[in-house]
């Protein structure tokens, strides 16, 4: 016997973990299967002269990704999830929702990538943007022009883990007639959920911790805005950066894991900070969970746990090359949110792409990605590297 397909919103009533498992992934209508099958397809054979069953071609549409799609939608609580190839084919399709002319107003410490995206791609395109500290509401406001339409966040950010208050930079950017778009990369949807604080749309690299194994690159929006539904759903079919039927299966699984991951991240990179700030070697340490981070009343106010993000400074460049070239559990690579650690210098690597611009980050700056191994072998792997 076949069920009835269920409405997919219906499983919104229950829980996030639930809605993880559950939200848009019914058994397979013909065999019951209970993962989503990966429907590996470029079109689709038509009912009659255009009358296609739902999409006429995969760039518009596939069951795999319309199963991640309506899954993340519901975790973020939004009413609509567009899933893309990567994290910059996410950002550049809702920049491209903004036109010649507009103005973005983005924290100074954005991802580098964003950063630029928006200087060297867009901004040649005739899109304007002033990068401003986000945390100071003043200098918000000063960075607002007419022309300003979107507000960028980034919260915490990469890689100082700086937090900005979503709720109170979203009463400024709507106040002023602007929406305000929040990259979630960082947090996840498990830990904070920046829909329900005000956010227009929110954005994800699926690449980090969605994806969650370090086998995928992928990113995704989450909106209920309307206007923008109807734009994205254009733009995703006109600028056609899309993710793969494959990708979208590797980003539905790692979704059904998020929550428990995101705990093991969490305790881990708890650990890590404790003893990075008792260690003689590390000048600062950068977490929210530490209560004397700046951010860490707001972050304890937004987020559920404080994330698996740490960096750290040791003094001097050639310090932080040694820590990373030292470590052998952390691996020396870019990218983060893998179950495995990671370790980088962000200067020379992650953000060599903003040297010389108001992103630049400390020279003897180390950021860890905590993975989920014990965090003990961890604490010991970084003793032997700061020693
Ligand atoms: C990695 C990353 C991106 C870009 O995503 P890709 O999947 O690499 O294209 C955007 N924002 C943040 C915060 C990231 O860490």
């Amino acid at each position: 016997m076949t069920r009835e397909r269920r409405d997919p919103r219906s499983s919104d009533r229950s829980r996030f973990e639930t809605r993880a498992i559950h939200a848009g992934q019914n058994p397979d209508a013909l065999y019951g299967a209970v993962t989503v099958p990966i429907y590996q397809t470029s079109t689709y054979a038509q009912l009659e002269v255009g009358v296609p069953k739902v999409w006429d071609y995969a760039r518009g549409g596939n069951p795999t990704r319309e199963a991640f799609q309506q899954a993340l939608a519901s975790l973020e609580g939004g009413t609509q999830g567009f899933a893309f190839a990567s994290g910059l084919g996410a950002e550049t399709t809702m920049l491209l929702a903004l036109g010649p002319g507009d103005h973005v107003v983005l924290a100074d410490d954005v991802y580098g990538g964003t950063y630029r995206l928006l200087a060297h791609v867009l901004s040649p395109w005739g899109l304007t943007f002033t990068a401003t500290d986000l945390s100071d509401l003043d200098a918000l406001s000063a960075a607002m022009t007419p022309a300003t339409k979107l507000v960028w966040v980034e919260t915490p950010s990469n890689p100082l883990l700086k937090i900005v208050d979503i709720a109170a930079v979203g009463a400024a950017a709507h106040e002023h007639g602007a929406r305000m778009v929040v990259d979630n990369t960082f947090a996840t949807p498990a830990l904070q959920r920046p829909l329900a604080l005000g956010a227009d749309a929110v954005v994800h690299s699926v690449t980090k911790y969605i994806g969650g194994h370090s086998d995928l690159i992928g990113g995704a929006i989450v909106t209920s805005d309307e206007e923008w539904i109807d734009r994205l759903g254009f733009l995703v079919n006109a600028v056609g950066a899309v993710p793969g039927p494959m990708d979208s299966y590797l980003a539905l699984r790692g979704l059904k894991t998020l929550a428990v991951r995101m705990q093991a991240h969490c305790a881990g990179a708890r650990a890590v900070a404790a003893f990075l700030e008792s260690h003689p070697a590390v000048t600062t340490v950068h977490f929210p969970g530490l209560d004397d981070h700046p951010g860490h009343e707001v972050a304890a106010r937004q987020m559920g746990d404080f994330g698996g993000m740490v960096s750290f400074r040791v003094g001097s460049a050639t310090k932080a090359l040694e820590v990373a070239r030292r470590t052998e559990l952390f691996f020396l690579a870019e990218s983060l949110g893998g179950v495995e650690s990671l370790i980088e210098v962000p200067g020379p690597m992650t953000h060599a792409s903003v040297a010389g611009s108001p992103l630049e980050v400390p020279d003897d700056l180390v950021r860890l990605s905590v993975g989920i191994e014990h965090p003990d072998d961890l604490i010991e792997d970084l003793d032997r590297a700061l020693s």
